[in-house]
């Protein structure tokens, strides 16, 4: 069995990667931190639609939790390893910098950035060992450009976007491949309080994407397809730049 851990896919863009990837053959391991009647939502769809999947709650933003989990997973499949990690999981706390507060910045580094840290190093020795992998972590355009009100979280999606370009480095090698995702708007529960309709202008397909939209991409990234890429960063963005 070829196994996908996609972190934050109780709902929105984690959810439709997590569809996508158990309709193209992977058993997808489904994180996600609080909402356990989304998340049962999600592994239902996918059971009924003949996927396979499996549920693992734990808090990206704490290194205790991740370890924990990930080797609780490891014991109870002994011989399996990992071979897609898609790093997703993300939050927004958005404020002015002259106004932000400690705990507005710390929990946005901490859940998108430091996340990504360990995450990834305590899959990676599997991937390296088995000469294949796939990592693949969800930016923002926000960490390409400067957004007003998210300093903390272009900081943390820059800081993505550059670990993983040393990391496709380091690892080219051995067969694994890491590339990053940068969506634009995005129809999902982090985009409900933004009015489409004031954003239109500056997008070119005059419309918010849909995370299936952004799903299809991973999935290639996901598959022996994308074998010759590695270390980019490639937008969803319906033509932003
Ligand atoms: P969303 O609808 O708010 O869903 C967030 C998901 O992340 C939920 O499954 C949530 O789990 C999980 N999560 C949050 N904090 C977590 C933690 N500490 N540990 C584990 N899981 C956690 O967000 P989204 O719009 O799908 O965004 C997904 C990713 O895309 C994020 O990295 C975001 O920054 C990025 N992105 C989104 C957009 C957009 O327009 N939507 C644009 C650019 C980039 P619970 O259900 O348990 O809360």
């Amino acid at each position: 069995m070829k196994y996908a851990l996609i972190t934050g896919a109780s709902r929105g863009i984690g959810k439709a990667i997590s569809k996508q990837l158990a309709q193209d053959g992977f058993s997808v391991i489904i994180n996600y931190r609080l909402n356990d009647d989304e998340a049962n939502k999600t592994l239902n769809e996918i059971k009924d639609a003949g996927g396979k999947g499996e549920l693992l709650k734990f808090d990206v933003s704490k290194v205790d939790d991740i370890e924990n989990a990930l080797e609780k997973w490891a014991d109870n499949n002994e011989g399996q390893y990992i071979e897609v990690l898609i790093n997703n999981a993300g939050i927004r706390k958005d404020n002015l910098q002259v106004f932000m507060q400690n705990d507005e910045w710390a929990d946005v580094i901490n859940t998108n950035l430091n996340s990504f840290f360990y995450v990834t190093r305590r899959l990676l020795k599997d991937m390296l060992v088995k000469k294949n992998g796939r990592i693949i972590n969800i930016v923002s355009l926000s960490g390409l450009t400067g957004v007003t009100g998210q300093t903390n979280y272009s900081a943390a999606k820059a800081g993505v976007i550059g670990a993983t370009r040393s990391l496709a480095k380091e690892i080219a090698r051995k067969r694994v491949t890491a590339n990053c995702v940068a969506p634009g708007f995005i129809k999902t529960d982090m985009t409900e309080d933004l009015d489409e309709k004031q954003f239109r202008n500056v997008i070119p397909m005059r419309r918010f994407g849909k995370a299936e939209e952004v799903a299809y991409l991973v999935s290639f990234l996901a598959s022996e397809k994308s074998s010759y890429i590695t270390g980019e960063v490639i937008p969803v963005s319906g033509g932003i730049n």
